[in-house]
């Protein structure tokens, strides 16, 4: 049961705010960090509420220029609650002896626990046990239950309920600069004496949210009977319920609360819906039941068991349950992407990057359909992203580098560095690769999937228009009879532009350039794979005729990729000449130099004139695509593939790389596998701890990366379980890393629930029920047919 669970055994205020992101509750449309009830934004304490797609633009004066963010809106804090005896203070922890104190998020359950005993300066005891959830089951629908006792006193008590929609977008120090209020009050209502409503609406995109709450106390299943008063001021409303408690008697707090906002489907207008389901939701006793209902069938289809490391599994728990807090089954009603930081916090704003490339390998394989319904996110703003190409004269569709709303592009046009105070231009939103991320995903969607109706449809339009923005971002250099792609930036956010040069973006990054060349072989691939009357008719809508085909073609064998020696890729044209940065010493001078950046803007200095990476860029090659791929994609544009090339590169880049971002320790986990077992795993360790122990000193609080939570499962199902999906089968071929015993998982390959458990000595398959009754699965070199309900097992152990 422990690893279902994260405990904390001590108040500790300075770390408040990360434990606050890693017990945030979510369902796929609301997060709610896991901050106290009883305070407000402060020092150890920030109750953030985001929405999926909750949206807001606002604009700001920056060293003389106005720009423009648009921000995950921070919205009403549904969760105060709180209590005062007669006379004294209202609950604050920092104000009174904490005698006891645990905080418990159970991921079984969904629910957030913290159990606290207090003195207060009058020595008044009185303990409190707190359950909170965020309801899995009804997406509208979340509640905190007390359970109050006086342990040593009797009085007239008053407990507080509020809606406090005063709040701004203040989690992130670094933007405290730009404009946080994102909220217009519209309304407070009392709706009746336990009730209240309160309606908001963010200032630009005109989002209206209601929160409705129905506060009740309870002594022994029977209504407290206490006079309430209500107070009221422009975006927040509050109840406060009078009434005589009695030493030793336990008492039952509940606030049931409904959080609807003009975005979502089936509804009339928000406060409605809300009053309505407040009324309806009945005691907390009955959403706890929905909700471990709920969470049971998440659990049966996403669990992850490692037996034999009892941290591992307790942290693979914590980004299967973080990852279904953001994006669950009530993710496919909604018009969403995935927050690159969750609905846990303001970092990045709350936009979408490239980091569904490192998500949707673990979706893919357990909820297919989630992932369906996020690639939907990208088709609806593929309009956007036509026009984004259009705009810098190329064709096909642009999708931005950081997307929000309405798929502009909604990267930062300055950036703060907090080291130097300097505000700085940002140029990464160059990095056009993100396109190749959606079309691999796209792909590997339909490979995991075999959605052929989503792939003829929606998936061909997108990798088509992306085919066609490739070929038209690449020129032609007749010297090199070669096609280059230049004004860009690589995964690899050091290097933005040349040394001294005013130019931005690099010339012919070799991760974009193969990975533009992949796309467009495969959009070749996928015209021959789809319906007939569908490809007729996208080769007449996106124009695509024959002289485009023998682009496409000619591209995808004479794409420029810069080597330096030795087949060691270059990460772009132009590295080669950059400095070798000094990482010794500035090891020795800095604690910490995973943000390099920072630490050279501050110095007048900038990493472009250094060959030092801020994170896998060539590397990410190696990441995604097998051997065999890439083998077949650089021969097929006339270069050399050794096996031995792979080793070298990882080498080369191993001793040039910061690890600034947490993806990086993923990727370097994965290609390093194969080479050496014992630096990927402590990549993994590293990964794996990443968000729990905040190990980039301060951005967990600002929200958990859910790239590096999923991509670590990915690691567990791809690398240790050895699990992957080519040649139309389910390949079983495990690596069980000698500090694990054994590994299970359920995977849902191609519409069929497959069983699959590895150790040291066996792998044991399960075919427990699908589509069809047949089921092509390969356990390491040979491919077998499984009958729905066959069973089998197969020895690791070499037969003598
Ligand atoms: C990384 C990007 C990533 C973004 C959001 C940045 O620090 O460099 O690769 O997409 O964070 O997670």
């Amino acid at each position: 049961m422990a690893a279902f669970q994260i405990t904390y055994n001590d108040w500790k205020p300075k770390e408040q705010k990360l434990r606050e992101a890693l017990c945030t509750l979510g369902n796929g449309f609301i997060g709610t960090r896991g901050a106290a009830e009883e305070n407000s934004n402060n020092d150890f304490n920030y109750p953030g509420t985001y929405i999926a797609g909750g949206y807001n633009r606002a604009k700001t004066e920056i060293s003389g220029r106005k720009i423009e963010n648009e921000d995950l809106v921070n919205f009403p804090n549904w969760l105060c609650l709180s209590f005062r005896p007669e006379g004294g203070e209202w609950l604050n922890l920092e104000e009174v002896e904490i005698l006891d104190y645990k905080q418990v998020l159970n991921m079984k359950k969904g629910t957030l626990e913290r159990i606290f005993k207090i003195k207060d300066p009058e020595g008044r005891i009185t303990s409190i046990h707190s359950r909170r959830l965020v309801s899995m089951k009804d997406l509208h629908l979340a509640g905190i239950q007390w359970h109050f006792t006086p342990q040593n006193w009797s009085g007239n008590i008053e407990i507080r309920t509020a809606l406090d929609g005063t709040v701004i977008n203040d989690n992130v120090a670094r933007y405290r600069e730009l404009e946080g209020q994102h909220l217009d009050p519209l309304k407070t209502e009392v709706i009746n004496e336990n009730s209240m409503l309160l309606l908001v609406q963010t200032k630009q995109s005109k989002i209206t949210m209601a929160q409705a709450a129905r506060t009740q106390i309870y002594y022994r299943q029977k209504v407290v009977k206490s006079d309430i008063s209500t107070q009221q001021k422009e975006g927040y409303i509050e109840q406060v319920f009078h009434f005589s408690a009695k030493e030793g008697k336990k008492y039952v707090v509940e606030k049931i609360v409904a959080i609807y906002t003009s975005r979502d489907k089936a509804i009339t207008e928000p406060s409605i819906e809300a009053c309505k389901d407040i009324k309806r939701a009945g005691r907390f006793k009955k959403m706890l039941f929905r909700q471990k209902e709920a969470y049971r069938f998440l659990w049966h289809r996403s669990d992850i068991g490692i037996i034999g490391n009892k941290k591992i599994q307790q942290l693979a728990r914590l980004h299967i349950f973080h990852s279904l807090q953001t994006i669950s089954p009530n993710t496919m009603s909604l018009d969403v992407g995935v927050p690159a930081r969750g609905l846990h916090g303001e970092a990045y704003r709350g936009h979408i990057f490239w980091d569904e490339l490192y998500i949707y390998p673990f979706l893919n394989l357990r909820f297919p359909e989630i992932t369906r319904s996020l690639l939907m996110y990208r088709y609806y703003r593929l309009d956007e992203a036509r026009n984004a190409a259009k705009q810098e004269g190329y064709k096909g569709a642009m999708f931005p580098w950081q997307s929000g709303s309405n798929g502009r592009e909604e990267s930062q046009i300055l950036h703060l560095n907090p080291k130097s105070g300097n505000w700085i231009p940002d140029n990464t939103h160059l990095q056009r690769h993100v396109n190749s991320a959606i079309a691999y995903n796209i792909w590997n969607y339909y490979v995991a999937s075999d959605d052929k109706l989503f792939l003829s449809y929606f998936g061909a339009e997108m990798f088509l228009s992306i085919a066609l923005f490739w070929a038209s971002k690449a020129t032609y250099n007749k010297d090199r009879d070669r096609y280059e792609i230049h004004g860009v930036v690589g995964p690899d956010e050091y290097h933005t532009s040349y040394p001294n040069s005013n130019e931005q973006g690099l010339k012919n990054n070799a991760y974009t350039n193969i990975m533009a060349a992949w796309v467009l072989q495969k959009a070749l691939e996928i015209l021959e794979l789809i319906e007939k009357s569908r490809k007729r008719e996208l080769l007449r809508v996106l124009a695509i005729d024959d002289p485009e085909f023998s682009l496409w073609q000619d591209i995808s064998k004479k794409m420029y990729v810069p080597f330096i020696k030795d087949g060691i890729i270059n990460q772009f044209e132009g590295y080669e000449l950059l400095q070798e940065f000094p990482w010794k010493d500035y090891q020795e001078k800095y604690d910490d130099i995973q943000r390099l950046d920072r630490i050279l803007e501050k110095e007048k200095d900038s990493p472009n004139n250094y060959k030092a990476s801020k994170q896998a860029d060539v590397l990410m090659l190696f990441y995604l695509f097998t051997q065999g791929e890439l083998k077949n994609i650089l021969e097929n544009l006339g270069y050399e593939f050794k096996e031995e090339m792979i080793s070298k590169n990882i080498e080369y880049y191993s001793d040039r790389t910061s690890h600034g971002s947490t993806l990086s320790r993923l990727v370097f986990s994965w290609i390093q596998s194969k080479y050496d077992k014992e630096k990927s795993w402590k990549n993994f360790e590293t990964l794996i701890i990443s968000d729990f122990e905040d190990i980039q000193g301060g951005t967990t609080p600002e929200g958990i990366h859910l790239g590096a939570m999923a991509g670590s499962l990915d690691l567990i199902q791809r690398n240790f379980a050895g699990l992957s999906v080519c040649d139309d089968a389910l390949w079983i071929n495990p690596r069980v890393p000698e500090s694990v015993k054994k590994i299970s998982m359920r995977i849902n390959y191609r519409k069929h629930w497959i069983y699959v458990s590895v150790d040291h000595e066996k792998i044991k398959i399960s075919f427990e029920e699908g589509w069809s009754n047949e089921v092509n699965i390969g356990v390491l070199d040979e491919i077998y047919k499984f009958k729905i309900g066959e069973v089998r097992e197969f020895s690791l152990v070499p037969q003598s």
